[in-house]
């Protein structure tokens, strides 16, 4: 990976021990922020908070992403293995719930490393846009108990739009399936193991959320399905007028009402309230919690 860096799908071969790949990444890891969340679905965040890291720069790149600050640019510190697993302990210490990784993908060595320095006590959530291979993520498979996998784009066309990729799909489809065969292990209302696949609808793109349902249920995997309506203009999306609107409640009602058509049960709904940039991340410095 270190020279030639085909780690995820985009394969841009950079040499990451001199220079930064299309993901940002060098050869060190980049954490942005860490910190306690209390808003991920309730049984990831239960009582006191996912113990949540947030990694710097991303190979998916969607133009509307809520991390921009730190999917784009070089936000925060550079860490060796072992300052990982102190943030990991700290965590820990501090009553987190499990070890929650945010798009960690482009990281997978380092964090195998890192896991072989320490393992943590509590569960490790593995947060991710989906858009990695099957190598990487068998690789870090060993590592992880629960899976929190977007599912984001059905149609080349709009993947292509958003993210300059149009073969999202052919590649998270295998990725989120695997991810998906997690067996669930939920006690007293917190998440152990398990898999919840998330998918963010977006404004003017419905249909594309209903081919997404149709596609994961198919799976009949037990999985759970988050259906989130917390779209809310973000990122570089100057070029894009659909995107500079919240969600209406009539779009978000049409891939609920389809979700919930279909009987299955294993669902998290969320409510339009949460499209409000109280529940982003406070990235910058003057802070030292996430909100
Ligand atoms: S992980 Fe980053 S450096 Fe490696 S192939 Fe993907 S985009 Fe390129």
């Amino acid at each position: 990976m270190a020279e030639n860096c085909r780690l995820c799908p985009v394969a841009c071969g950079a040499d990451r021990k001199n220079a930064r790949g299309y993901c940002g990444a060098g050869d060190k890891i980049l954490v942005a922020k860490y910190g306690l969340h209390p808003y991920e679905e309730p049984c990831i965040s239960y009582k006191n908070g996912s113990g949540t890291v947030f990694f710097g720069g991303c190979a998916l790149r969607c133009a509307f992403c809520q991390n921009f600050a730190l999917s784009r640019a070089q936000t925060g510190k550079q860490l060796g293995e072992k300052e990982l697993a102190d943030i990991f302990y700290e965590l820990e210490a501090r009553g987190a719930e499990n070890i929650n990784l945010v798009t960690a993908a482009h990281f997978v060595p380092a964090l195998v490393r890192t896991f072989k320095l320490y393992r943590p006590k509590i569960p490790v959530v593995w947060n991710t846009h989906s858009y990695e291979t099957a190598a990487a993520l068998e690789a870090i498979d060993p590592y992880i108990d629960i899976y929190l996998p977007d599912l984001k784009y059905f149609s080349p066309k709009v993947s292509a739009r958003y993210t300059g990729r149009e073969d999202y799909f052919r590649v998270a489809a295998p990725a989120v399936a695997f991810m998906a065969k997690r067996k669930a292990d939920i006690r007293g209302g917190k998440m152990y193991a398990g898999c919840i696949v998330r998918h963010l609808v977006l404004p003017l793109c419905v249909n594309d959320s209903l081919e997404l349902i149709r596609w994961f249920l198919s799976l009949h995997s037990g999985a759970y399905f988050s259906l989130m309506g917390q779209y809310t203009p973000c990122g570089d999306i100057a070029a894009f007028p659909e995107l500079q609107r919240k969600l209406t409640p009539r779009e978000y009602k049409k891939a609920e009402d389809f979700l919930l058509s279909s009987g299955y049960e294993n669902i998290f709904l969320q409510a339009l309230g949460a499209a409000n940039e109280r529940f982003i991340p406070d990235f910058s410095d003057r802070t030292d919690t996430l909100f």
